[in-house]
């Protein structure tokens, strides 16, 4: 075991992170928190984006970068990479089942000997492992080598509370026999259909992925903690809707410190594709709240036809926009993703067009007036803590949910419709626009997300609610509260009133 010069243990939490970049930023960003809390940090995610996380440190973060192959770190957070068993170069999109389902036999094995090489070859005492839901086989390595282990749930909590009931079979919900069926679950607003998380639909044809949740949840007990990337007064029903169930601890927003007023230097975070910064130099020239930023985040690719009628809307509305219209990463054959022809030379006066952007710095821009948004977690976390007004174009996953999250409950924006094709039309697109930026809620869209800002400035900064949660987690990690007892944390009747008085 590792002793500093005063004799305390040194305590080690490894964050496991699928490789991707909403899965790997919220965990960095904890995981810098509990640093500045006095516990090590390392982060350890699959070796096939390795290249492209150090080609960026070398870059951004060159006074933490080592030469030294074994030891990367960022903001004072270690790197760690595993095989996930296959060649670099293959596409591990091509065949998502036959990925998550080799990455859940290879990653235990590849995962618990890098443990035993870094930590207790190194005589390391290894805390806790953080892992986020696309790992859920890393609860299973850290029950094996006797670690507690928290789960980082990165989506919101209200997901987290619906997957709950649904796989626990606590309520009801659409079968293919009843598929309309609107569901009414605690703390939440009724949720029809289209509301509700895709995964959980008889249409769901995402079978890797559902098993995939549905094994996280078979395997809930294995999580001493469950931690998610909101904070409390965002979802504060839903939260305590929770408490006797799985109580769901709140430790976020995990978005850049700059969004939240704090240092823009002291954030952590990594690109997986390198922004266009020149777009930021296009947004000093535009006026204060005009430009429309349009985003479908890093997997969705819209058919051409939905393509071309947000085109055609984004051209009428006459405002300047910001477009990132990222290529498929394969490319397509029926103009699924591309612009319309002539779109780009058409607009070159009123729009920018790019793959990839910088978007905290753009949702911070004060020329930025609302977000049309596919409803990512991480995206709907970043326009809530710059406070800015969106509309949404859910596609599937949390996405639904969580657009109904922003009409319902925040009540920061509202949701393009679509027409008995699927499709957002034009009109659509052009009706929702006029009504954030000139409609008659526009002001109250605008007060409701500026309230949320602040409250997420709040929570994160120092004896708010979700820094006491932090707080509360690293007192539970160095009390030394090891996995002896198995299940869930449920707090005694002392314990809950103090949780109380810490989140509330
Ligand atoms: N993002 C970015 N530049 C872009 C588009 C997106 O940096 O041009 C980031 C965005 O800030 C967010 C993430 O990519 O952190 C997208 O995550 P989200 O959960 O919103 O959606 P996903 O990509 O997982 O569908």
């Amino acid at each position: 075991m590792a002793l500093t010069e005063d004799k305390q243990v040194i305590h080690h939490v490894l964050l496991v992170a699928f490789a991707a970049q909403g899965h790997i930023n919220p965990l960095l960003r904890l995981g810098k928190r509990l640093v500045s809390k006095g516990l090590h940090a390392t982060l350890a995610c699959t070796g096939n984006i390795q290249e492209r996380l150090l080609k960026q440190f070398a870059t951004t973060n060159t006074e933490d970068e080592s030469n030294n192959s074994k030891n990367h770190s960022i903001s004072g957070i270690q790197l760690l990479f595993f095989s996930d068993g296959f060649d670099l170069d293959y596409d591990r999109k091509a065949d998502l089942d036959h990925y998550f389902n080799t990455l859940e036999k290879v990653g235990p094995v590849n995962l618990s000997n890098m443990i035993i090489e870094h930590y207790y070859n190194n005589h390391k005492k290894l805390s806790c492992i953080v892992i986020n839901p696309f790992v859920p086989w890393a609860a299973d390595v850290a029950v094996q080598h006797r670690v507690p282990c928290a789960l980082l749930w990165i989506q919101p909590c209200s997901i987290f509370a619906i997957y709950y009931r649904f796989f626990n079979k606590l309520n009801s919900f659409p079968t293919s026999e009843n598929p309309d069926l609107s569901v009414e679950l605690p703390g939440l607003p009724v949720l029809s259909t289209e509301d509700l998380p895709s995964f959980v639909l008889p249409s769901n044809p995402f079978n890797s992925l559902l098993k995939m949740i549905s094994g996280l949840y078979q395997n809930m007990k294995k999580h001493k903690w469950v931690l998610a990337n909101s904070f409390l007064e965002l979802e504060k029903d839903v939260i305590h809707s929770m408490y006797e169930l799985c109580p769901i601890r709140p430790v976020g927003p995990l978005v850049p410190t700059s969004l939240l007023c704090e240092d823009e230097d002291s954030d952590v975070g990594v690109e997986l594709w390198k922004p266009e910064d020149a777009c930021l130099e296009w947004l000093n020239k535009q006026s204060a709240s005009s430009v429309i930023y349009v985003s479908f985040g890093s997997i969705t690719v819209l058919s051409a036809k939905q393509m071309e009628a947000i085109a055609t809307a984004l051209k009428n509305s006459n405002h300047p926009f910001l477009w990132v219209a990222k290529q498929p990463e394969v490319p397509t054959s029926d103009g699924a993703g591309q612009l319309p022809n002539g779109f780009i030379e058409e607009t070159k006066d009123q729009g920018f067009i790019a793959s990839w952007c910088p978007q905290t710095k753009v949702l911070a821009h004060p020329a930025i007036v609302c977000f049309i948004t596919h409803c990512g977690w991480n995206s709907l976390s970043e326009t809530i803590a710059a406070g800015v007004p969106v509309i949404t174009f859910p596609q599937w996953s949390d996405q639904p949910t969580n657009a109904k999250l922003v009409t319902a409950v925040f009540k920061i924006g509202l949701k393009l419709r679509r027409n008995s094709e699927g499709i957002v039309s034009t009109e659509e697109v052009e009706t929702c626009i006029e009504e954030i930026i000139n409609g008659p809620k526009s002001e109250e869209y605008k007060k409701n997300v500026m309230e949320l800002k602040a409250a997420a400035t709040k929570a994160v900064a120092s004896g708010g609610s979700s820094d006491l949660n932090i707080q509360w987690l690293v007192d539970e990690i160095s009390n030394g509260n090891s996995c002896e007892s198995e299940g869930f944390h449920f707090l005694s009747d002392n314990q809950s009133a103090e949780q109380d008085k810490v989140t509330t």
